[in-house]
């Protein structure tokens, strides 16, 4: 599984998808530059979240604020005092961690010891084998189990009581993964707050310290009454924005996974106090629904019911998704209640309410949020795309392509169309076709190597479509198409391929 993720980098900087940030210069750790191939993949994941939220809810409407806002806003907000992570550094490796992130990562090192115990015996038993039965009985299931029960309470303890020291002491009783290892030798936990700062203005008329936002949805909060009036819109209601965020991450983690720098999508939905639960449970399976339409085996999702709120949210679940190193947390939905509208109508001393008029009362909105990562998504998406295949050929001779399956409405590139020979006018040919449909659907030409070569330089960025014009191609104005995941060929009329394309391109 390391090895494929480690294949998968690669992969993506060799085809223009993800570069290092100012790699001339040795990289920025954390920060990550999106190539030819990779814009238009985010920017396909960006539409397909933007239309499935604005165009499609009636009752949800855009914005896009500014990163820079007024720093009381942060304070408002609770990131000033509490965007913290708690930080340890082993002294013996020299190397910083997150505490919390390293008792996750324990929790699940003993569930994947579960896991494989449940695989062999699986094998074993075959269709006898009752996977409920099994791990109660198991005595080495039950003692990983036990361990994971004891290791939780302890962490979800600590956390509810802001206890750094227990933190360290979890670290401690499980030798936890260091490089060294049994390595007793770590520092003290600390807090330590994730948001950056940067000084507004010159200092000779005195300089504010503002900070680049941590998350988008403050940016929604306090444009809630500008939207609300200027819309009319009417409770219950969204506000969605897609938008760069900004974390200083002790860790900086498997790829664009966590980042630095990184891009938000997230719908804040205001609802009648009361009945965010109704809202919450709704906008949860939307949501769920959504990565489902994707299209990927549906296994490879869970939601993970948090224990331990956040100081804003009176109930809170992650989407996560089985990345090639775990289940990990893509979406997060959460029921703010009225904290931010209240905070921010306390600091701002301007009233932020709502006119009820079936209730005929005022009130201040509830908060359902959804918010989920750009990067993290790309990486789902590109992580379970990328897959490498054996094809047998006629000869008998085993070849292999890497083939990256991605749902065709998100391809970065939706149609190759390559002359088969670079003379005869199948090039202009060729060229007449990508002008007819390049104002629908991103296409591209290569004259280049044979079309074998042709066909695995497209199956390596994703092209669901290739078609080839031939000879026969001026006398009947037909082409071969060529499809990616079945790599079956199909004699078809030029007119044909816009319908062919448009059926197969929306999700
Ligand atoms: P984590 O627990 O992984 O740090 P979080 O719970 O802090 O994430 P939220 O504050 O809920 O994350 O942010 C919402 C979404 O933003 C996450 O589900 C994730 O997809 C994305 N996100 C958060 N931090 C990062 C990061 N450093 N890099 C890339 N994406 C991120």
């Amino acid at each position: 599984q390391e090895d494929v993720f480690k294949k998968l980098v690669a992969h993506c900087k060799e085809y223009g998808f993800v570069f290092q940030s100012s790699e001339i210069y040795d990289g920025l750790s954390a920060v990550y530059d999106y190539g030819q191939m990779g814009v238009e993949l985010k920017n396909n994941i960006k539409k397909y979240w933007w239309d499935s939220m604005v165009l499609l809810h009636e009752n949800v409407v855009g914005l896009d604020s500014a990163i820079f806002m007024h720093p009381t806003i942060w304070k408002a907000s609770g990131h000033v005092d509490a965007f913290n992570d708690p930080l340890i550094d082993n002294k013996d490796s020299k190397k910083r961690y997150r505490a919390d992130v390293l008792i996750e990562d324990l929790m699940a090192k003993f569930e994947t010891k579960i896991e494989k115990e449940v695989a062999k015996a699986k094998k074993r038993f075959g269709d006898a084998f009752d996977e409920a039965e099994f791990k109660s009985t198991n005595p080495r299931v039950k003692a990983n189990q036990e361990k994971i029960d004891t290791v939780h309470q302890r962490f979800v303890d600590a956390l509810d009581k802001n206890d750094l020291n227990e933190l360290k002491q979890i670290i401690l009783d499980y030798e936890i993964a260091c490089p060294i290892s049994g390595s007793k030798n770590w520092t003290d936990v600390r807090q330590f707050n994730l948001m950056f700062s940067t000084d507004m203005g010159s200092t000779a008329d005195g300089s504010n310290k503002i900070y680049l936002r941590p998350e988008t949805a403050q940016g929604i909060f306090v444009n809630y009454l500008n939207v609300q009036k200027t819309g009319r819109m009417k409770i219950p209601f969204g506000i969605a924005q897609i938008g760069k965020a900004f974390r200083n991450e002790i860790v900086a983690r498997q790829f664009i996974f966590r980042m630095r720098e990184f891009e938000q999508m997230e719908m804040q939905f205001f609802v009648r106090p009361g009945e965010e639960m109704k809202w919450f449970d709704k906008w949860k399976e939307t949501r769920m629904s959504w990565h489902k339409a994707l299209g990927f085996s549906e296994d490879k999702y869970r939601f993970h019911d948090h224990d331990k709120l956040a100081h804003y949210a009176n109930a809170a679940t992650d989407i996560e998704f089985k990345f090639p190193f775990g289940f990990k947390e893509v979406e997060g939905i959460h029921s703010r209640t009225d904290f931010d509208l209240n905070q921010h109508q306390d600091f701002s001393g301007k009233k932020i309410q709502y006119f009820d008029p079936e209730l005929n009362k005022s009130y201040v909105p509830y908060v359902i949020e959804t918010s989920i990562g750009v990067d993290r998504m790309f990486l789902q998406i590109i992580s379970e795309a990328y897959t490498e295949e054996k094809i047998e050929k006629e000869n008998g001779k085993v070849d292999e392509r890497v083939v990256l399956k991605l749902p065709t409405a998100l391809a970065p590139v939706k149609l190759a169309v390559m002359p088969l020979v670079r003379k005869d006018g199948l090039p202009e040919k060729a060229r007449e076709i990508i002008n007819e449909l390049k104002f629908d659907f991103n296409c591209q030409y290569d004259e280049k190597d044979s079309i074998g070569k042709r066909y695995r330089r497209q199956d390596a960025i994703g092209t669901p479509f290739c078609v080839t014009v031939d000879h026969q191609s001026l006398e009947d104005n037909t082409v071969t198409i060529r499809h990616r995941d079945s790599m079956e060929q199909e004699r078809v009329e030029i007119s044909k391929l816009y319908e062919i394309l448009k059926e197969q391109v929306s999700l």
